[in-house]
């Protein structure tokens, strides 16, 4: 419960959805004891009133069990004390002029994220580049989207996402690659299809992976990881030779075409050469080439697949130069489109939250340096490019960097060499982390100072989604306990620095009024990020502000902005510069020991590192376990079997994982789940096994292909237990954390036995109220915990496949009323209810198992996902689950169930 007293509104407060770069819009309904319930918004231009599983369970996440409510100081027992804000912001304030004093600036650094609001973002960035006087401000954008910024800039001279989403309803020849659309941006995927239902639009995917986004595309091309510039080297070469080039547009608008066009040669001549490259069929990339050279109304789109490579910045390049040159660009349903993937990367952007960029979208040239000096009347201005992501923390390792304050973000468990992230921040003089949840395992880096940030409900300023599109985010829930908003804090620790004249906001509208002033100061057009329409917005014009694409100079009337149409690129001579590429490759290849590519990615229902979907059970029904997907030929090679345990290791570290066989996983492949952490799971925090090597214009590390091994592990035993408080299980166990109704679940694998299991339980619960059924030889242990008349923990274990009876006792758990004479048929395994088990949660918004739905095609009836819908309800509302629902249709009707992607 919160303790002040809840926002109440008799209307819902329009806000925006903090998880990926689609930037739904929300209303939400505070339900006057602290809850809230969350619809789409159906006057926001990104989702028209859609939104995806994710979105529709937010009100599950907004509890205040895991926060951190006041601040919290470090003691010399390593635990953690309260301490006044004051105490904390003093220290803070100290600890960096001592470094500074000490080591110089460069000693400190800033480690941000893209769930920061562009406020936040603002005055981090001007505090350490203009008044602190270090460059080293990176965020967690650089794993995420930084080759498509480098990529931007090389080709374009600015970070300029031209296209909009109204390009995907008018589009007549969408290009995903690199991109589980389906399940990374669910929403901007119905968009997709919906334009191909109503208007015939084409789909092609390009992904290593045939994923949920392929189900039912017109062309997929599971290409050799890493080849995706090769690809599109020949897709160059073939609009040349086809004579589709648009001469006037590459004269007026562009350089660089006939060094790009001969570098596209040299890597791709012919379809052999790019077949031999990509490892696709010739008659296939054909067909592709065909395609694109007869649809002008192309939009390529792309996201972690093409960013998260050591030749990202090329891949990018590689799609911009087709599209510059048939002059496919900022015209409607046609342009390159990178579909950011967290919901504020692009604000962070904006703002200069990239160690490379300045502010404004400016970077370090002296002029620009000595700009944003003068505006922002800076002491200590920056003068050069700081550390990106991989390499600040190596800084932090070898002790270059002595304090280093992260902010609403978990490195020890998305950076790469998460193991050696871990120890790094341990050996920091100086460690302050902001963060709203306990919840992270950046806290196991002994942090001095943990401050209270204000969470997604509670936090008030803008976000920029992948359409340019400004949106408000809006508070409807009170800051809770001590928590404060991460620019008051940041400019609470500037007053101390002495530099509170710089930092004397009132709000957040005064930091954006001022950012937009910086966008518009001396620009004249000669930049592309300009809100200078927003100089003079007052606080009540901030609060009313609708969702709107920038560029909005003073001046200019509102509508889709278009960009690229007619040139006006924002380099120096104001053309598009294109690149030859590098000669495609990975950056580590695999080996005799280590033979498999590690891939890392999303699953549908979780995001990031689930410190907040993590609480909804709605969203922990789809995927329970993290679990390592590959090619059923590679399981039968390497000893794994569907269900049971694999090591994933390599010079890096290690991970154990369930195994889930995936025929849409290439032989030679691997891929884990990013989202478990120490805290969700045991032995499944992803981002340890995941090389380090960067891509060298923007930084951002190849985490899609890690030369692995995988090996099989075995456990004696399986179960699960469900528990109102959370319990321990036997050390050397397997587990994951999942949530449930009405308190903990965690699924386990044990080498412990039936006898170990029961002196464990009688331990952890007592034996008074204890009902226990025990068979030493099959291996069976069960109990069920009752206090006071209700059920408070049951824990099974067994040889037996797990789901049917985890599905039924979660049920009893979640049960207010559950009667205690009916613990013995719940230790049976009998639902208590009568019905058929459901199986596992396919659509997390209804609670449609699989085996409903596969009962529903069987009946032979049902011959569409349309269908399941009419009939369970199943898919339709986000429609997230509607690709698994067609492959589930698909394999029922070929009685075969591999692929499906339900745990
Ligand atoms: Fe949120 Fe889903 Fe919309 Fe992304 S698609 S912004 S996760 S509701």
């Amino acid at each position: 419960m919160r303790h002040d007293a809840p926002l109440s509104s008799s209307s819902p407060v329009r806000t925006t959805c903090p998880y990926c770069g689609v930037g739904c819009g929300v209303l939400a309904m505070p339900d006057g004891k602290g809850g809230a319930a969350v619809a789409g918004d159906p006057a926001h231009p990104a989702n028209l009133g859609r939104l995806c599983s994710k979105g529709s369970a937010l009100g599950e996440t907004l509890g205040l069990g895991s926060r951190v409510l006041h601040p919290l100081k470090r003691n010399a027992a390593g635990g953690y004390d309260r301490v006044s804000w004051e105490l904390a912001l003093d220290a803070v304030a100290g600890g960096f002029s001592s470094i500074i004093a000490r080591h110089g600036p460069e000693a400190v650094a800033f480690y941000l994220s893209g769930q920061l609001l562009t406020e936040d973002y603002y005055v981090a960035n001007k505090l350490m580049k203009g008044f602190i006087g270090s460059p080293h401000v990176d965020t967690n954008s650089r794993l995420c989207m930084s080759s498509t910024v480098a990529g931007h800039r090389r080709v374009f001279g600015s970070d300029t996402v031209p296209g909009s989403y109204e390009d995907l309803d008018c589009a007549d020849l969408i290009v995903l690659v690199g991109s589980n659309t389906a399940w990374c941006h669910p929403v901007l995927f119905r968009r997709m299809q919906q334009n191909r239902s109503e208007r015939g639009a084409k789909l092609v995917v390009i992904d290593p992976r045939v994923t949920a986004t392929a189900e039912d595309a017109d062309l997929v091309l599971p290409l050799k990881p890493g080849s995706d510039a090769a690809l599109f080297a020949g897709l160059l070469v073939d609009l040349a030779e086809r004579g589709l080039v648009d001469a006037t547009y590459l004269a007026n608008h562009t350089t660089g075409f006939d060094e790009t066009l001969a570098n596209a040669r040299a890597i791709a001549p012919d379809l052999a050469t790019v077949a031999l490259r990509t490892g696709l069929g010739m008659p296939d990339i054909a067909a592709f080439y065909a395609l694109w050279a007869s649809t002008p109304a192309v939009v390529t789109a792309w996201s972690q697949g093409v960013n998260q490579s050591a030749q990202g910045t090329d891949k990018v390049a590689a799609i911009l130069h087709c599209h510059l040159a048939t002059g496919r660009i900022g015209r409607p349903g046609g342009g390159p489109f990178s579909l950011t993937g967290q919901p504020n990367a692009m604000g962070g952007r904006e703002v200069g939250g990239l160690a490379n960029m300045l502010a404004a979208h400016m970077g370090y040239s002296p002029a620009e340096i000595d700009r944003v000096r003068r505006f922002w009347n800076a002491p200590n201005m920056a003068r050069q490019e700081g550390l990106k992501a991989v390499a600040m923390l190596d800084a932090v390792a070898e002790q270059r960097i002595r304090a280093l304050w992260v902010m609403a973000t978990n490195p020890a468990v998305s950076l790469p060499r998460a193991d050696h992230v871990l120890s790094a921040l341990k050996g920091l003089d100086l460690f302050i982390v902001s963060e709203n949840v306990l919840s992270n395992d950046t806290l196991r880096g002994e942090p001095d100072f943990i401050l209270p940030a204000a969470a997604w409900s509670e936090k008030d300023g803008t976000v920029t989604n992948s359409e340019r599109r400004i949106s408000r985010q809006r508070a409807f829930l009170p800051l809770p306990g001590e928590v404060k908003p991460d620019w008051w804090i940041i400019c609470e620790v500037a007053r101390r620095l002495g530099f509170g004249q710089a930092f004397s906001y009132p709000d957040a509208s005064e930091i954006y009024a001022e950012h937009a002033t910086l966008s518009a100061f001396e620009n004249e057009g000669s930049r592309d990020f300009d809100i200078g329409a927003h100089s003079m917005l007052d606080r009540r014009a901030y609060d009313a502000l609708n969702p709107v694409q920038w560029p909005v100079p003073a001046g200019r009337p509102l509508g889709t902005p278009r960009l690229f149409g007619d040139g006006g690129f924002f380099t120096q001579d104001r053309r598009a510069s294109l690149k030859p590429l590098a000669m495609p490759a990975l950056a580590s290849a695999v080996s005799d020991e280590f033979p498999l590519l590690l891939n890392t990615g999303r699953i549908r229902d979780q995001w990031h590192t689930m410190t907040r979907t993590g609480l909804s059970p709605k969203l922990g029904a789809h995927i329970s376990e993290p679990s390592v997907y590959l090619n059923p030929a590679d399981a039968g090679r390497y000893g794994l079997v569907e269900g049971g345990f694999a090591r994933i290791e390599n010079g890096h570290g290690a991970v154990v994982l369930k195994v889930a066989l995936d025929p849409g996983v290439q032989e030679g492949a691997l891929f884990a789940p990013i989202h478990w952490s120490a805290q969700t799971a045991s032995h499944a925090r992803i981002g340890a096994a995941v090389q380090p090597f960067c891509d060298p214009y923007s930084g951002q590390p190849e985490m899609k292909a890690t030369p692995s091994r995988i090996l099989p592990v075995a456990y004696a035993a399986r179960g699960f237990v469900l528990s109102r408080d959370p319990v321990a299980l036997p050390s050397e166990s397997w587990w994951a954390a999942v949530a449930v109704d009405g308190g903990q679940g965690r699924l386990f694998a044990t080498n412990a036995s039936a006898d170990e299991l029961m002196a464990h339980s009688r331990a952890i619960f007592g034996e008074d109220g204890l009902v226990e059924m025990v068979d030493r030889e099959a291996g069976i242990y069960r109990c069920a915990a009752t206090r006071d008349g209700k059920l408070v923990a049951a824990l099974f274990l067994g040889p037996a496949d797990r789901a049917p009876l985890w599905d039924t006792v979660k049920l009893a758990f979640a049960d207010p009323d559950f009667a205690p004479e009916n613990r013995l048929a719940l230790l049976a395994g009998r639902r208590l209810d009568g019905a058929a088990d459901a199986g596992p949660i396919v659509c997390a918004c209804f609670g449609v198992g699989l085996n409903a739905i596969r009962a529903a095609f069987a009946s032979g009836g049902t011959v569409s996902a349309e269908d399941i819908g009419r009939q369970l309800r199943a898919g339709t509302n986000c429609g997230s689950c509607l690709p698994e629902i067609r492959r589930i249709g698909a394999s029922t009707r070929h009685g075969n169930s591999a692929g499906e992607a339900a745990a």
